[in-house]
């Protein structure tokens, strides 16, 4: 497998998949421009060395030719970052696509219109992933949150470039990074694992069960195993077809010698609101007509100490309803432990949609080891599945 930087740039076009689904305002802002920043230094690696680039990405979820979800809307922007005219073109197949790509000279940037236009993308369209093709002489996957799905630009595309072809700095990045939690993780080795529901994390924490020293459970998630052991949960969010599993986990962490940590005490309200009553109990003393919203300080404090005793933490999910001020302080503990963490030497790696949106909210991303960007990406590639946008990239 070939690494970026050991290609020859001069003259050649290289063709990015890149990850631009940024969200966007009303008036068309880019409210969050994180995933285009993070493609820069592989943008400016090749037009720095002499070649040109290409730019594809996917946006939202097209239904035909959206104009709201064109990929016009980032040139602006994009112009701005890189510090030199980005050219757009309305179509990303077909004569005119191809034409403006092989009229780039060395250093030129060109945008080209979003991929999900064509249904073909996503149902991974031979014909269409060879049009695309056309548009490079190198093929670069940077897009690490699309890993997971076999699309036309993803995976489908790499067949047409046999050796020209490698990852892009983010992607790399991303793999090295959540490289360190699986297989090998230094020890002790915990992972925290909260968000709303079990059935979501299943998979990922029996994963983990084989990988961990301790594994600390939160967030909605936490009722449904209070409740599987009897406890009162009061209103609190519960999956009741899945209080057996829960028993299941409690048994498998047991036997593989795992530390399951599950909250002792409780933050509840009495409405889904902000501005709910709120009152304090063990977990398994939730009062009646009460939801637990949030981890009590006790447990923080005693997942705290679990925390910063590690040498690897993996956290994925809220400890709370952490959108919600009242509710919030749990999952800020938990962020707050990660950095001490890492100021200890630890390897902290954030993931996965909420967790990173939390860490973002109390400005501490730059204090934990890694936060990936991939998402769903990331989780499968943590259960052990093979993702075809790499294995595209490292298959021959
Ligand atoms: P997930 O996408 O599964 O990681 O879930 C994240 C969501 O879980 C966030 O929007 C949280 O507000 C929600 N959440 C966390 N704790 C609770 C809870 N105790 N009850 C209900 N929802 C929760």
């Amino acid at each position: 497998m070939k690494h970026l930087d050991s290609f020859p740039f001069q003259n050649q076009r290289f063709l990015i998949r890149v990850d631009y689904n940024v969200p966007m305002d009303s008036d068309l802002n880019i409210t969050d421009d994180t995933r285009m920043r993070a493609t820069l230094p592989t943008i400016n690696k090749i037009i720095s060395s002499g070649g040109s680039v290409v730019l594809m990405s996917h946006r939202g979820r097209p239904k035909g030719q959206d104009d709201s979800l064109s990929m016009r809307h980032l040139v602006a922007h994009l112009s701005d970052l890189l510090s030199q005219e980005v050219k757009f073109i309305d179509q990303c197949v077909g004569d005119k696509a191809t034409k403006a790509s092989k009229s780039l000279k060395s250093g030129e940037v060109l945008l080209v219109e979003n991929l999900r236009f064509h249904t073909e993308e996503t149902a991974g369209d031979i014909d269409f992933a060879k049009q695309l093709s056309e548009l490079g002489d190198v093929y670069v996957n940077d897009a690490f949150g699309t890993a997971h799905r076999a699309h036309a630009s993803t995976a489908v595309i790499a067949q047409f470039f046999k050796q020209n072809k490698c990852f892009g700095y983010v992607m790399a990045n991303e793999i090295e990074n959540i490289d360190k939690v699986v297989g090998g993780a230094k020890k002790p080795f915990t992972a925290i694992m909260g968000g709303a529901k079990v059935s979501s994390k299943i998979t990922i924490i029996l994963r983990m069960l084989e990988e961990v020293d301790n594994l600390i459970i939160g967030g909605g998630m936490t009722y449904t195993f209070v409740k599987a052991m009897g406890g009162e949960v009061g209103n609190s969010l519960v999956e009741e077809d899945k209080l057996d599993l829960a028993l299941e986990i409690i048994e498998t962490a047991k036997s593989k010698g795992v530390r399951l940590c599950i909250p002792t005490d409780s933050m509840n309200a009495d409405k889904f609101d902000n501005d709910a009553n709120k009152e304090y109990s063990l977990v398994g003393n939730v009062p009646e007509g009460f939801m637990g919203l949030d981890i009590g300080h006790q447990t923080a404090q005693q997942f705290n100490e679990v925390i910063e005793q590690s040498a690897t933490v993996l956290w994925n999910g809220p400890m709370g309803v952490f959108e919600m001020e009242n509710f919030s302080q749990g999952t800020k503990a938990i962020a707050d432990a990660l950095v001490s963490a890492t100021q200890k030497g630890a390897f902290t790696l954030v993931g996965g949609g909420d967790s990173v949106a939390a860490i973002n909210k109390y400005n501490l991303s730059d204090k934990v080891s890694y936060v990936s960007t991939g998402g769903g990406a990331m989780l499968e590639y943590l259960e052990g599945k093979a993702l075809p946008g790499i294995a595209a990239i490292t298959q021959d």
